[in-house]
């Protein structure tokens, strides 16, 4: 029995090294064991609608970081917005997530007013923001206006490693400090981290189970670090496949009613990598919803996949690809069931 929620930082190191170059059997097993006790077999959908690549800030590993002169910026209009969510209803999706660099143009007004159009023509629908640290007040906008669901990666917990992978006017002080302000907010929150990103040790990841335990997120995004070729990170490793299944396990035995996606960064270093996400414990997938003329555009990483099943439009594809691995395709909501 694997009882990581009573071990100590060294102990979880310790079970992260046993596994990174293949997560046992028994981990496997036991993740999904977990997973299916309160979920079954389902895999939740969200559609992922990436509105903007303008971003203010220069996180090293990111593609759309500020600094990067040579990426293709572009916005969508409100009505842009509004017409992905439309495609998205008539696909079958109950959920949207807004996802998009930090970017000023979008001001609290404007996001409201989308959050606020696209809840009152699809009353039913679960809508999530992924735009990054904005102060209380701005929170307690969009959830006035409407926002269920929160994203927002804490990407490390340790203060060390934060600084090595972001400049000096980030902190991992404000950025933890608004997961549990959004959390207080009840939003349903998810946090999340890169595997393989530069500089991380064992312990720094067995930090960020501690984190996600002592937080209680209803939702963890995981996937590898993929360097992209015009950041300062352009030469670093990326992330393995065998770790992130490892971390994707771990945090389904740290957190057993967590939703965990099965990552499009995942998918992009390994073809089957999503399936093997599932099989690791991970039960959502986010389709790619944004414009197809914008999509190559979105690069936080080199090679990001965002075509095929990737692509909200194959949701048949990827129906028949869940099924095939022996799991359901669920298109409602899929609420967390951490409370
Ligand atoms: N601006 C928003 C959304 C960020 S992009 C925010 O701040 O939350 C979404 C996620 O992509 C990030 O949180 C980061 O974990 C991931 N990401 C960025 N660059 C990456 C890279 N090179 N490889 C893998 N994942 C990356």
């Amino acid at each position: 029995m694997i009882d990581i929620q009573s071990m100590n930082r060294q102990e979880i190191a310790d079970i992260i090294d046993e596994n990174k170059n293949e997560p046992s059997e028994e981990l496997l097993r036991a993740a999904v064991k977990v997973r299916n006790e309160h979920y079954g077999n389902k895999v939740f959908v969200r559609g992922l609608i990436e509105f903007t690549n303008y971003c203010k800030n220069g996180c090293y590993y990111c593609g759309i970081r500020a600094e990067n002169g040579n990426v293709n910026r572009y916005r969508l209009t409100e009505e842009e917005i509004l017409s992905c969510a439309d495609e998205g209803h008539r696909l079958g999706f109950n959920t949207y997530v807004l996802q998009g660099g930090e970017d000023t143009f979008f001001t609290d007004k404007k996001i409201c007013d989308i959050v606020y159009k696209i809840k009152s023509k699809y009353p039913a629908c679960a809508i999530t923001l992924s735009i990054g640290e904005k102060s209380r007040e701005s929170y307690e906008a969009f959830k006035d206006a409407g926002a269920d669901r929160y994203l927002l990666r804490h990407e490390t917990a340790d203060n060390a490693h934060y600084r090595k992978l972001h400049p000096e006017y980030m902190s991992l002080e404000n950025r933890k400090n608004c997961l549990y302000t959004l959390r207080e907010l009840g939003f349903q929150v998810g946090a999340g981290f890169m595997v393989g990103s530069p500089y991380q040790t064992s312990e720094n990841l067995a930090d960020d189970l501690l984190f996600l335990k002592d937080l209680q997120p209803h939702m963890v995004g995981i996937g590898p670090f993929i360097p992209h070729s015009d950041t300062p990170f352009a030469k670093e490793e990326g992330g393995t496949l065998p770790l992130t299944l490892t971390m994707l396990a771990l945090t389904r035995l740290m957190l057993p009613k967590v939703l965990l996606p099965s990552t499009t960064a995942l998918g992009t270093i390994d073809p089957k990598g999503r399936e093997k996400g599932f099989d690791a414990g991970a039960n959502v997938v986010m389709p790619n919803l944004s414009p197809v003329g914008v999509r190559a555009d979105y690069t936080l990483y080199d090679n990001k996949i965002c075509t095929g099943d990737e692509a909200a439009q194959c949701i048949m594809c990827l129906k028949e690809r869940i099924e095939r691995s022996g799991y359901e395709m669920d298109m409602g909501r899929g609420d967390s069931l951490v409370d």
